[in-house]
């Protein structure tokens, strides 16, 4: 089997939502040109996606909106009410559906190479647009990529299982209400509770309905939650949970925004925190699906100190690569020529987060109170005592 893949094309990039919007889109070019810089794009490991099909939109969005969103696109048609477009959120821009379905298209050829055989591992970085409705644009998500690559796959294999894990700061809203009734994908977010973020919901009572009851699982981390608080949630939910799901395949949403600087959330995630998620991740697919596992980006808005560092690390773990930990020089270069400022030095390992010791036990505490609301919640549907 070949090496892991990047699914990349620079016009994932080719856009512009305005001064100020933090899905700024030199958060991915930074992140390429530091793949570049320690040499882990090497022949065969960029693959080029193609865009989704209207076809295959529709498998997850309905044709009033895909509509929508193509004459949005074209700012002379003006917006249709109540499609989330044209929002502060989501302003529309030339070439949006454009950019919007090869987003798509790198999550579902993502998804695509893993089942395939061809790749044991891939990483589409655009990705993991995981806020877009059926019929609604929402959080800085038009397309739905999560959501359409698995529901692409299941066409072609009807009986694959699919565990999507979620570890993007917000919850992963659009992507649970795709499959809630889906025994077949079991979908498991952890995240900045709803009390205190967008998108407001993500709680342990949402488990999915009919026969998908128990297949949504939701872990909402109080704020300023610490890598000790999401490794127990790893460990005490989504282990057990994964393992009596036993899945075919890993899709996983990758966002970097739990980090403590990001600028739109309160957690207090580091980035050993974060590579230890991710190696948890792949060790759980190595467990349960011979390490087939489909990574894609999301969130992430602090786009030259983190973002970059963490994602390079993830595309350098998923190929075998250990990276030094010295960043190469002439990505600090390229950085300071483009945003004026100098990144940092280290690729992240002497990253931490300063917490008040009597915060850290409460925030652990409360912690320990939703795995204890989680696992009563979801456990009994597949035969786990809480
Ligand atoms: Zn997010």
């Amino acid at each position: 089997m070949e090496r892991a893949a990047l699914i990349y094309h620079p016009e994932l990039a080719a856009y512009d939502l305005g001064a100020g919007h933090p899905l700024n889109p030199l958060r991915l070019t930074l992140t390429i040109e530091l793949m570049k810089a320690y040499g882990l794009l090497a022949d065969g490991v960029v693959l080029e996606p193609r865009m989704a099909t209207e076809k295959e939109l529709l498998l997850i969005h309905s044709a009033g909106y895909i509509e929508a969103v193509h004459e949005a696109s074209d700012w002379a048609a003006g917006l249709h009410p109540g499609t989330g477009l044209g929002t502060e959120d989501n302003p529309i821009y030339p070439g949006m559906h454009d950019v919007a379905a090869l987003t798509c298209g790198s999550s579902i050829m993502a998804l695509e190479e893993v089942l395939a055989g061809r790749r044991k591992r891939t990483f589409a970085i655009a990705g993991g647009m995981h806020h877009a409705h059926h019929s609604r644009a929402a959080g800085f998500s038009v397309y739905n990529d999560p959501a359409v690559a698995i529901a692409v796959a299941k066409q072609t294999r009807p009986d694959l299982k699919v565990l999507y894990i979620d570890i993007d700061a917000h919850h992963g809203d659009g992507v649970q209400e795709a499959f809630l009734s889906s025994p077949e994908v079991m979908t498991v977010s952890m995240h900045e509770s709803g009390v205190a973020v967008f998108p407001g919901t993500g709680f342990p009572s949402e488990t999915g309905y009919g026969a998908g009851e128990g297949f949504s699982v939701n872990v909402p981390l109080p704020p300023f939650a610490t890598d000790a608080c999401f490794r127990e949630a790893f460990e005490r939910v989504v282990v057990p949970v994964a393992r009596a799901f036993a899945p075919d395949v890993i899709v996983a949403q990758l966002g970097a925004d739990a980090h403590h600087a990001d600028p739109q959330t309160d957690l207090g995630l580091t980035l050993p925190g974060y590579r230890q998620l991710v190696n948890d991740i792949i060790d759980l697919a190595e467990e349960l699906c011979e390490g087939q596992l489909a990574a894609l980006g999301g969130g992430g808005y602090h786009i030259v100190e983190v973002v970059p560092l963490a994602w390079t690390w993830v595309l350098g773990r998923l190929l075998d690569v250990e990276l030094c930990e010295n960043v190469p020089q002439s990505w600090r270069d390229h950085v300071c020529s483009v945003v004026g400022h100098e990144p940092p030095r280290n690729l992240g390992s002497d990253d931490r987060f300063e917490s008040p010791p009597e915060r850290e036990a409460n925030v652990l505490k409360l912690t320990e109170a939703v795995i204890a609301q989680v696992r009563q919640a979801v456990f009994p549907h597949h035969g786990l005592t809480p």
